[in-house]
């Protein structure tokens, strides 16, 4: 289960954008890395939840990227995107799919970490496929009023909206496990060794090193960085993040 093939390369879309696209072989599927927009966080946005471990800032920003994945099973072809992007005009994975190759109607199903603008802003561009979120996740978004414009916006993909609950395969093999705190139901998407880790991570210099530090997005910063400090204990293997610096893998060894 190596990855035995590592492709990156950069399409320069006339002189208005760039797209990067890269493909990780795996022995029964592939998983491309899409960039859906370049990113930087500045180090104000982090803070320690550690009263033991101050904030320390070592830079002015940090690396980031909004990645998206796409699963291809070898057996089949069938193509699992994993997140959807912030759409247009401010995301580019319409082009970096060009690029790879892959028609947007390809795409059977979509698995979505969590409900925020630049992970399920691009859903409308695959009105065909199905939308998987957890449960906890959809109904947390839909019942807070100042925020229920999200939810609608996975309403309106209509009858191809699934809520799943954790622990059970939402597509052949893939399973789904809470990882909260980022979001009340925020999802680690499991598939043999790898692991999709959504917004476990934002900015990877920094928190993977000190897991106790969140960033201002963690809506329950206690718990996000608990579920961080599980995550880097547990989920060995390569992580697949929508934030870490482009191609968005890290190898989380024991
Ligand atoms: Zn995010």
């Amino acid at each position: 289960m190596k990855t035995t093939v590592f492709i990156v390369f950069a399409l320069l879309c006339g002189t208005y954008s760039q797209a990067k696209v890269a493909l990780f072989e795996y022995q029964d599927y592939k998983i491309y890395s899409l960039q859906d927009a370049p990113n930087q966080f500045p180090a104000s946005l982090f803070f320690s939840v550690d009263q033991q471990e101050p904030f320390v800032q070592t830079a002015e920003t940090y690396s980031g990227s909004v990645n998206v994945f796409v699963i291809e099973y070898k057996r089949d072809g069938r193509r699992i995107m994993v997140d959807s992007g912030f759409g247009e005009p401010k995301g580019q994975l319409l082009s970096a799919m060009k690029e790879s190759d892959i028609a947007p109607e390809s795409i059977s199903d979509i698995i979505v970490s969590h409900i925020h603008p630049d992970h399920v802003g691009g859903l409308n561009n695959f009105p065909r496929a199905k939308i998987h979120v957890s449960r906890e996740e959809f109904d947390a978004w839909e019942n807070d009023a100042s925020r229920s414009n999200l939810s609608k916006h996975l309403q309106e993909t209509g009858h191809n909206l699934i809520l799943f609950q954790y622990g059970t395969e939402i597509v052949p093999r893939l399973k789904a496990i809470k990882a909260s705190g980022h979001t009340p139901g925020h999802t680690v998407f499991q598939l043999g060794n790898c692991y999709f880790v959504g917004d476990i991570i934002h900015a990877a210099d920094l928190q993977l090193a000190h897991p106790s530090f969140c960033a201002r997005f963690d809506m329950d910063p206690h718990t996000a960085s608990n579920t961080r400090k599980k995550a880097i204990k547990e989920f060995h293997g390569d992580w697949f993040g929508a934030h870490i610096p482009f191609p968005g893998k890290y190898a989380n060894q024991k």
